[in-house]
């Protein structure tokens, strides 16, 4: 069988290292997206010869067509999408400035939309393709001091959806993962600041504890294969029971 090739946005750290990792280990050659060269490369040293690190900026919205041609003139074709990389930051809703606002709008709604359409436009070519996007249970619920973060995840579900309905005609599929609480550089460093939110978000996680960075990978590994072929459209939470309520 023909290898797949992937692109993981943010693959040096956190969720998307994990995703990244699992998909070398599988024999899914994977480009991975983000600014820090060193860490780029670092992760594709451990990942070995499955990976690909490419320095980019994903809000440099005009260079996305040349960076997926690029891609496609190495490897010929782009069967898994995973929209993994996003910033966020804790204001006070009165405190959040428009460029504040602007900026995590752009890092993580923007860049996935341009992303993905000209994915999509590879994707359409050969018939075939499986877009992840990450978004957060910061889309449904209410977490404090994250507005801009939580309007950027809700834009990434509603996108979901709606690329889902227009690109699963075409052999694309398109899902979500909304995370809770994963252990990574973004959630821990915010929770070991102020260990009595920990205690709360742990108290409200009916599985008692937070997520690792390995339980996203198994999810995206899942739906952008093709054990997962007749799902589209779907938000699925991988958060210890968080968003079921109890
Ligand atoms: P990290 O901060 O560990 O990783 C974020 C990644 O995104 C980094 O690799 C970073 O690379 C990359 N990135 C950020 N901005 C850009 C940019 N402009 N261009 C290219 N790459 C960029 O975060 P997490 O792993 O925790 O989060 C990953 C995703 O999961 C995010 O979308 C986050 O919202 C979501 N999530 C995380 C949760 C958690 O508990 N950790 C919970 C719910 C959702 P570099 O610095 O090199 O640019």
């Amino acid at each position: 069988m023909e290898q797949k090739i992937a692109i993981v946005t943010g693959g040096s750290s956190g969720l998307g290292y994990a995703i990244a990792k699992k998909f070398t280990a599988n024999n899914i050659y994977t480009f991975i997206i983000g600014r820090d060269k060193a860490n780029l490369d670092n992760a594709c040293k451990e990942f070995g010869a499955n990976c690909e690190a490419i320095v980019f900026d994903l809000t440099n919205l005009k260079g996305i067509p040349e960076l997926v041609n690029n891609i496609v003139s190495k490897k010929g074709r782009i069967d898994i999408l995973v929209n993994n990389a996003g910033i966020n930051m804790k204001k006070n809703l009165v405190e959040v400035t428009d460029e504040d606002f602007q900026r995590i709008l752009f890092t993580n709604v923007n860049s996935v939309f341009s992303l993905s359409r000209e994915v999509a436009k590879v994707m359409i070519a050969q018939k075939s393709g499986s877009v992840v996007n990450i978004s957060s249970m910061a889309s449904q619920y209410g977490i404090p001091q994250v507005i801009a973060y939580s309007a950027s995840k809700s834009a990434i579900e509603g996108m979901t959806r709606a690329m889902a309905v227009d690109l699963s005609p075409l052999g694309i599929r398109v899902n979500c993962i909304a995370p809770g609480f994963i252990f990574t550089r973004m959630s821990s460093a915010a929770l070991d600041n102020d260990p009595a939110r920990k205690q709360k978000v742990l108290s409200r996680t009916p599985m008692g504890k937070l997520g690792m960075p390995e339980d996203i990978a198994n999810a995206a590994y899942y739906l952008s294969s093709d054990e997962a072929s007749y799902l589209t459209g779907t938000v699925v939470p991988v958060d210890g029971g968080n968003s079921i309520g109890f």
